[in-house]
């Protein structure tokens, strides 16, 4: 998984990227990280098109930057601005502000 080895080496973190048939839960995820492995899920990565598929690998990486369990905090969402990839809004406000990395 080429988007999980670059984005790891950018963020200088061990990763590997997986794919498999299992799926987590029955939230739909496509993805999930756990113990220096990017898993990403085959039937829902089949349709994604390559940047989708470049975010998901980002956002698997920023987990693994402030170790596990690291949740979808503020640091997690600028681990993925650092890299460019922030599909979604921060997941706090400072004073109706976007906060500042
Ligand atoms: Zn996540």
């Amino acid at each position: 998984m080429n988007e999980t080895a670059l984005a790891a080496a950018r963020h200088g973190v061990d990763v590997r990227g997986v794919i498999t048939d299992k799926v987590a839960g029955d939230d739909g995820r496509a993805g999930w990280y756990d113990s220096g492995v990017a898993y990403f899920v085959a039937q829902e990565i089949n349709s994604y098109p390559v940047e989708r598929m470049r975010e998901l690998a980002v956002h698997e990486v920023c987990h693994a930057v402030g170790g596990f369990p690291y949740p979808h905090d503020l640091e997690h969402w600028c681990c993925m601005k650092r890299d460019g990839e922030v599909g979604y809004p921060p997941p706090v406000t400072v004073m109706g502000q976007w906060p500042v990395c």
